[in-house]
């Protein structure tokens, strides 16, 4: 018999929350401390959603999504989870970009970026301090009114250098373009330019379970292996979900599942307003990933060559390069003792950014053929800066849009949410059905790990404020009877 993952849970939670992305599990976490009764359900075995890792043969450790991130991830972790885990943010200081338009090293924040600018790329530091404060003074509620591609046409007008050192690290952070409104370059490259790129000690295995004990702590239920398949909807409102066939009652749900899956698939189009559909109907899915995990064999040693390393093959930064499947541009993570200490073990992964419909549209026999193209080609980028790489890997695999798809049910395997768009129409939900919330990767600026977790805390919020106005009203009913 099919084992019962749902055993013990009860009839009715005050707020269901579907999905353990960062997004997910800050929320159920702030939720439970509020003293909310909290179900948190994932369809997957593990918690973290994109931020995730594995484990192979060899003792390797391999992490998904745990590259870099803003300094802002300090202050989230200390505020909305623990000091230990904030304690355990270190800089990466080593940034290097190698394309046949320029090679430099950065510390990636804005004393070294302008040094770089003016030194290397000769602008002049007006312009640069300009630049900085447009891109800084940038927020949600403006008008907007340009295109990164736009921004950089003012700023450094023809310099396509200037926009590749620019841009190149945010489009694989975010999978924005030139195309996209310049305030979601600006709020992100900005978040970083604060104080650089940071990352967790100890790897995403230790932070999620860690994540879990607090979770647990707080008083949440998770359940793994519980895939909601519908959110119950009467009269503009909430009632419950479906859990693996089982119905639970409930207040409210925050949905860290894909936006335009929790509107098209689990409530469903007839429960919201046609012009509504139709808004969210024009939302753009973000485009999705390829990575590459090189385990080193134990007692092997990489020397130092950056922490994060930009490398392309391309004359200069073009979107539909990026996306294409002969991409020669790819980010290095490379994870050294330090990031797990004692453990002694080195490994590498790079990542690309990626179409679905590239991958999705092979045959079997021609996807296993094309991810060893892709193994072997990113071995050969790699062997530029690590002579002897083939020597000292004894684990090599590849992921695809499609491995991203199947483990968070995102469609098209997207790896940022949505585009810009896919902003107002999270924000509507709760206008559209009371008790209805999404949060998650969305927008371009709430992705990440910074922004996905932030906008946890903001829709947390919210549902604490409307959950509670349930229960003062049904407080008055009682004493009135
Ligand atoms: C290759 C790659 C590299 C990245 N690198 C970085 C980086 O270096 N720095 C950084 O800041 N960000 C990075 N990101 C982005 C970052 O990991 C994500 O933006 C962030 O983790 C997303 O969090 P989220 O809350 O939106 O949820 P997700 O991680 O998308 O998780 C959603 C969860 O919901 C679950 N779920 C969905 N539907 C259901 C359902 N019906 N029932 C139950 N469960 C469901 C899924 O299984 C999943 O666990 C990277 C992403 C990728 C793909």
């Amino acid at each position: 018999m099919a084992r019962d993952w749902l055993k013990g849970a009860k009839s009715f939670y005050d707020i269901v929350v579907i999905g353990s992305g960062l997004a997910g599990m800050t929320a159920a976490n702030l939720l439970a401390r509020f003293g909310h009764s909290v179900l948190l359900a994932e369809h997957h075995y593990n918690l973290g959603g994109m931020a995730t890792w594995f484990k192979r043969r060899g003792g390797h450790i391999l992490d998904i999504s745990l590259h870099g991130f803003p300094y802002g991830m300090i202050k989230t972790f200390r505020k909305y989870w623990t000091r230990e885990m904030a304690d355990s943010v270190i800089q990466l200081k080593g940034i290097h970009f190698d394309n046949p338009q320029f090679s430099v090293k950065t510390t990636f924040d804005k004393v070294d970026f302008s040094r770089i600018l003016m030194e290397h790329f000769g602008i002049m530091k007006d312009v640069i301090e300009d630049f900085f404060k447009t891109a800084r003074s940038m927020n949600f509620y403006d008008d907007i009114v340009m295109t990164t591609g736009e921004l950089f046409e003012k700023f450094f007008p023809g310099r396509k250098d200037v926009w590749r050192f620019l841009m190149e690290p945010i489009t694989y952070a975010n999978g924005s373009t030139l195309d996209d409104p310049a305030l979601t370059y600006g709020i992100v490259f900005s978040n970083f330019m604060d104080k650089g790129v940071f990352t967790y000690q100890g790897g995403t295995d230790q932070l999620i379970k860690k994540m879990k004990k607090e979770l647990l702590k707080n008083g949440v239920d998770i359940r793994n292996h519980c895939l909601v398949e519908k959110i119950h909807v009467k009269d503009n409102a909430v009632h419950g979900v479906r859990i693996n066939g089982q119905d639970i009652a409930c207040n409210a749900v925050l949905s860290n599942s894909n936006l335009l899956t929790t509107i098209h698939k689990l409530v469903g189009d007839e429960n919201f307003d046609p012009k509504f559909v139709e808004e969210a109907k024009k939302v753009r899915l973000n485009n999705s990933s390829c990575q590459v995990y090189m385990g080193i064999r134990k007692g092997e040693k990489i020397d130092y060559v950056g922490d994060l390393l930009f490398s392309s093959d391309a004359d200069e930064y073009n979107t539909e390069m990026i996306l294409s499947k002969n991409v020669t541009s790819r980010t290095f993570s490379f994870y050294y003792p330090d990031i797990r200490p004692g453990t002694n073990r080195y490994s590498i992964v790079a990542s690309t950014n990626a179409k679905y419909e590239d991958w999705a549209s092979l045959d079997d026999k021609t996807y296993q053929v094309e991810k060893n193209r892709l193994i072997e080609a990113t071995l050969n980028s790699l062997e530029k800066y690590v002579p002897d790489i083939r020597k000292k890997i004894d684990h090599v695999e590849a992921s695809t849009p499609k491995t991203f798809k199947r483990y968070t049910l995102h469609p098209s395997g997207t790896s940022f949410g949505t585009k810009f768009e896919g902003l107002k129409v999270s924000r509507d939900l709760p206008k559209q059905i009371s008790g209805l919330f999404h949060s998650g990767s969305v927008g371009i600026i709430m992705s990440g790990w910074l922004g996905a977790a932030n906008y946890g805390v903001i829709v947390a919020n919210e549902v604490d404020k409307l959950v509670r106005s349930m229960d003062s009203k049904k407080e008055l009913v009682s004493a009135s009877v």
